[in-house]
């Protein structure tokens, strides 16, 4: 990734990122050939999960057909490009790297021809031990082409040994290690697949009488006029032709279910159902928590927005102090590989983010984030209103600090880079410039997500280090890449 890429992406909003959004479309007849223009509204309601690159895929009985480009959905597509991809099958990628640097080779959906089938897969999540399956491949004489670990497991799946679908992504899954939810096209049929761990979501929606639409987040499907049915189950893969929906269970039932906590706290949209509950709904509870645990005396709850909007409603009904608006975001801050020199880089926060002076003068004011990663945002951030006048700021945060890197599909930081590496919560309110700093508790973030007492199972690896499935600690996203360079320089 560019270096500029780098700062604007990450250092401008110190967020972790999301890597992907999937979207899978299945139209009831075969001459019904709209599905990749379904598709195409599908990852636009994704586009929050990455900005890298998009890509569709569509099957119209007869072939199957890809088109993938650089930047933002809406500018990734122009009406030729939908209209060259007929077929009542497709599936959509939004990408940010995960594996692999951000280059249009590895924008999704790769394409793969096996012995007997020819399937484009997109993918979301990271598979850890990519580099191991990628040796297998070459065993079989299939060559990866890319950095990218999502290519290693479209061609392990289009060459996996079997004659049913059942008996090939059962083999994937036992082969699999990491984190993947994914969505399959063939010429005329449609799959998605979920990790038995279940580490990232994917949502089943019908889509009219026949017709069905898989997706990331159900908010997709809310957008192109699906009706969300369920959660895909951890381990399950569902099959979707002419014969209607079938679906087959985990091979692998005993694996750990480790949903990804961090879904819940920032990266899927407040309106999407996660663990059957609303997004929106358990970030108020995050907020009501922080409130109770972390009381301020204050005039003003804001928050740090968007992601932290649905937690500062919370913390503020909790505390019974007003709920307000002191920064505007603006909205379309995108990405940008223009290489911003020391002015500009002093003004990252600026781009972003503007203050209301006539709402904060002379408020104690509580401002309610999603999270701190690196901690080089915030100190901007609080700059920022105590320059429009707010008397006091209080820091809360609905995650606990953040101590170990991502191994399962976000591109967070390394260790040494986390602001609470080595530092009490004290040492990083001094740092950052606040009057007071809480960060929310493991236990108080568990209640708040799992408020139905499902008793479902989450991935808190990044706060608590205890990863659900075992990582080589080292490892980093272009570890694939590295592989591969290394082996063609032998
Ligand atoms: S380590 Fe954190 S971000 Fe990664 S899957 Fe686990 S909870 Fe999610």
């Amino acid at each position: 990734m560019p270096s500029a890429d780098r700062y604007l992406a990450a250092d401008a909003t110190d967020s972790p990122h999301e890597e992907c959004g999937v979207v899978g479309v299945y139209l009831p007849t075969a001459t019904d050939s709209d599905a990749a223009r379904v598709a195409f509204f599908g990852i636009f309601a994704l586009q929050h999960r990455g900005q890298e690159s998009a890509g569709l895929a569509a099957g119209d009985g007869r072939s199957l057909r890809r088109f993938t480009n650089v930047g933002l959905v809406s500018n990734a597509f122009r009406q030729e490009d939908l209209d060259r991809l007929p077929g009542h099958v497709a599936i959509g990628h939004t990408r940010y790297s995960t594996q692999g640097s951000s280059t249009a080779l590895n924008a999704q959906p790769f394409v793969s021809r096996g012995p007997s089938i020819e399937l484009a897969l997109a993918h979301n999540g990271n598979v850890i031990n990519a580099a191991e399956l990628r040796e297998r491949l070459a065993e079989w004489g299939v060559t990866c082409t890319t950095g990218s670990d999502s290519e290693v497991v479209t061609h392990l799946l289009a060459w996996a040994p079997g004659d049913t679908w059942e008996e090939k992504t059962s083999y994937l899954m036992r082969s699999l290690q990491g984190a993947y939810s994914l969505v399959v096209a063939t010429k005329d049929t449609l799959l998605g697949i979920r990790d038995p761990h279940g580490v990232r979501p994917l949502a089943l929606g019908r889509y009219g009488p026949g017709g069905w639409v898989i997706a990331s987040e159900s908010c997709a499907l809310d957008h192109v006029g699906a009706q969300f049915v369920r959660e895909i189950e951890p381990g399950e893969t569902v099959v979707i032709d002419r014969d209607g929906l079938r679906s087959f269970p985990s091979p692998v039932p005993d694996a750990r279910v480790a949903h990804c906590v961090f879904e819940h706290i920032y990266f899927a949209r407040p309106d999407s159902i996660l663990d059957g509950q609303l997004t929106h709904s358990a970030r108020v509870r995050m907020g009501v928590a922080l409130a109770k645990e972390y009381a301020v005396e204050a005039d003003l709850v804001i928050p740090v927005p968007d992601s932290a909007n649905s937690a500062a409603v919370g913390y503020a009904e909790a505390s019974g102090i007003p709920f307000g608006f002191g920064l505007i975001k603006n909205r379309y801050v995108g990405r940008t590989f223009i290489e911003p020199d020391q002015r500009f880089r002093e003004l990252g926060v600026r781009t972003k983010f503007n203050p209301l002076p006539e709402v904060l003068a002379g408020k104690r004011v509580v401002v309610v984030d999603d999270s701190i990663v690196r901690g080089t945002t915030t100190p901007h951030v609080i700059g920022l209103l105590r320059r429009a006048g707010a008397a006091e700021v209080h820091v809360r945060v609905c995650a606990p600090p953040i101590l170990n890197p991502c191994h399962f599909g976000v591109d967070m930081a390394t260790k040494d880079e986390f602001i609470a590496t080595g530092r009490t919560v004290e040492e990083i309110c001094e740092e950052i410039g606040a009057d007071s700093l809480a960060y929310l508790s493991v236990e108080s973030l568990h209640e708040a997500v799992n408020n139905d007492r499902s008793g479902a199972g989450f991935c808190d690896a990044c706060f608590t280090g205890n990863y659900p499935i075992p990582v080589q600690l080292q490892m980093d996203k272009l570890s694939l890449e590295r592989t591969i360079h290394h082996t063609s320089a032998d």
